[in-house]
């Protein structure tokens, strides 16, 4: 897999450790906390340790980084590894933090042999404030100088259960008045009586993910350790710990910027609070930013991957515009999605010179920029739905599609004319009355005058009903920063009118389409067959993408 056109300075690290010697192969790995469902963030990281692995004929791993039982979870385990095989990736090693707990706890009590360690009975809110702030030096605790005897027994009466949550911690014995906070006697274990989705009861202290993490990188090898940038004051702890537990693996921390995109929100706790509060139907809900939510809006691990390369690797997070993502799921599907036409808001129309009963087979091509991809056939007779914004009775200038009295042409089929317009009696449109010259019929060379309007329609007696769900942006403008301000969360800016339902048309040959089914609905946009709501006799097309934009590369 090739990026090496967009810049990456972690690649650079990487080349450079090969060329001089520091390093001969290369492991990645990527370690999801299991307490939600993977989003287009998380797939960056993906996408960056997978393609440098594979780059560099490495390995990448899939660890579950599940330190904390609390949030945690074995549907979000299953749910992470389909999503990351969707994108096209396969693990060498499948791993989870909470296997190398023994070996963990084995590392603490070489800390505390080494009095590098030492057993707190400070609670939470003490240490807290002990911990002093970034212009003031921190304050020891009483309890630092116990012996190593003495820690060694309570730390094994911690393991044991013999205390209860929060009374006692371990922590790392560095330097309280270390400039960098994170060095002042980070707290490594605590207790929380919880069963945990892998372990059981077998645990009731668990460690902190600044410490278990390193140690979980060099037990399995990890030689490029690529996190995001809110570790980089984490560095030094990590390779403290590295050193300190006497790890025989170096890894080497290299932090990168995160992505956010606009009109939406990328925290899981946000995401989970949707998800919980009911905002969307679940963490799959095609308005969300996770992998599921946009495989099911149609979105392609193809265009996901592009995007996300295309981005290159930088140091300070970013926001990019949707609309990039929009681009190349557009320009993945051009190729591959079969046109079709549907309608979604139908208004009927009669053809009054058809002949009664007759149905003809046009030819339509599947895709025009693929021809290989051939022809279909639609039915057309003197019944028909076209989509209600396709007709206007009194239309403004320079509108060209129906009116009264006026001429348009049906895609790959014939010239109709407005002759009547059928209302009910509140005065609402209801039905058309046209008629069609068989002289224009499409493909067969029609010369003799023009129209400027062609507008797609679903011959009536044939069409299957389908339900279209179109999606606008989740969020409504406005920075994912200003949730402190003014006591508005995010939730403030939930956009009300981010899902219509709506029950329209579709060509018959569409009857057999199985969820994630993608289709080029002309002048509509991309769709795709809902996985969801789909059923035997009850087609749901979810919208991936209209097709244009104002966007530019
Ligand atoms: P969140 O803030 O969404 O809860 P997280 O960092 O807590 O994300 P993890 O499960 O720990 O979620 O993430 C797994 C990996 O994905 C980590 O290496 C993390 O740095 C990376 N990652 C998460 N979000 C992004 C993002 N927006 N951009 C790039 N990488 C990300
Ligand atoms: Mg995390």
């Amino acid at each position: 897999m090739d990026n090496n056109n967009v810049s990456n300075f972690i690649r650079n690290i990487i080349i450079d450790d090969l060329e001089t010697g520091k390093r001969d192969h290369v492991v990645t790995r990527f370690p999801p906390e299991p307490n939600g469902y993977l989003h287009i963030g998380h797939a960056k990281s993906i996408i960056l340790n997978f393609d440098l692995a594979d780059e560099f004929k490495g390995r990448t791993n899939l660890r579950f980084d599940d330190t904390n039982p609390l949030k945690e979870d074995i549907e979000f385990v299953n749910s992470i590894k389909e999503d990351v095989k969707w994108l096209g990736y396969d693990w060498d090693g499948l791993f989870f933090a909470s296997d190398y707990f023994e070996e963990m706890y084995n590392r603490a009590v070489l800390l505390i042999k080494k009095g590098l360690a030492y057993v707190d009975d400070l609670s939470a809110d003490e240490i807290r404030e002990y911990r002093g702030t970034l212009t003031e030096p921190g304050k020891e605790s009483p309890y630092r100088d116990r012996t190593i005897e003495e820690n060694l027994e309570l730390f094994e009466n911690m393991r044991a259960g013999k205390y209860g949550n929060g009374e006692k911690v371990l922590r790392a014995k560095i330097d309280m008045k270390s400039p960098n906070i994170n060095l002042r006697d980070p707290v490594i274990y605590r207790i929380s009586h919880t069963a945990h989705h892998n372990t059981g009861d077998k645990w009731c202290i668990y460690p902190l993910y600044a410490f278990a993490h390193p140690i979980e990188d060099a037990i399995e090898g990890v030689t490029h350790s690529i996190c995001t940038i809110e570790f980089e004051d984490q560095r030094p702890f990590y390779n403290w710990v590295v050193e300190q537990c006497e790890m025989e693996s170096k890894p080497q921390q290299i932090e990168f910027g995160r992505i956010n995109l606009t009109n939406t929100v990328m925290s899981k706790r946000k995401l989970k609070q949707l998800v919980e509060e009911g905002h969307v139907d679940g963490w799959d809900d095609p308005r969300m930013p996770t992998i599921s939510g946009l495989r099911r809006k149609g979105y392609t691990p193809e265009a996901i991957r592009t995007f996300l390369r295309e981005l290159g690797v930088a140091k300070n997070n970013g926001t990019v515009d949707t609309q990039m993502l929009e681009h190349f799921v557009r320009e993945d599907l051009k190729l591959k999605a079969p046109r079709t036409m549907g309608i979604i808001n139908p208004l009927k129309v009669v053809i009054t010179n058809y002949p009664e009963g007759h149905v003809e087979m046009l030819d339509a091509e599947i895709n025009p920029e693929n021809p290989e991809m051939g022809t279909r056939q639609i039915p057309f007779s003197r019944e028909i739905y076209i989509e209600q914004e396709d007709f206007m009775e009194n239309p403004p200038k320079k509108y060209f599609r129906l009116f009264p009295g006026n001429e348009v042409r049906l895609k790959h089929a014939y010239f109709i004319k407005c002759e009547e317009v059928i209302k009910d009696e509140e005065g609402n449109v209801v039905e058309l009355r046209c008629t069609y010259d068989p002289e224009t019929k499409s493909g067969t060379g029609f010369t003799g005058r023009k129209v400027k309007g062609t507008i797609h329609w679903v011959e009536a007696t044939q069409a299957v009903p389908a339900e279209f769900r179109l999606y606008e942006p989740l969020i409504l403008d406005a920075e994912e920063n200003e949730d402190e301000e003014e006591d508005k969360t995010f939730l403030d800016y939930v956009n009300p009118n981010s899902l219509e339902v709506l029950n329209g048309f579709v060509e018959p040959n569409m009857k057999d389409a199985k969820p994630h089914d993608k289709f080029q609905f002309f002048r509509h946009g991309y769709f795709n067959v809902d996985p969801k709501h789909t059923t035997e006799d009850h087609l749901v097309f979810n919208l991936t993408v209209s097709l244009k934009s104002s966007f530019k590369l």
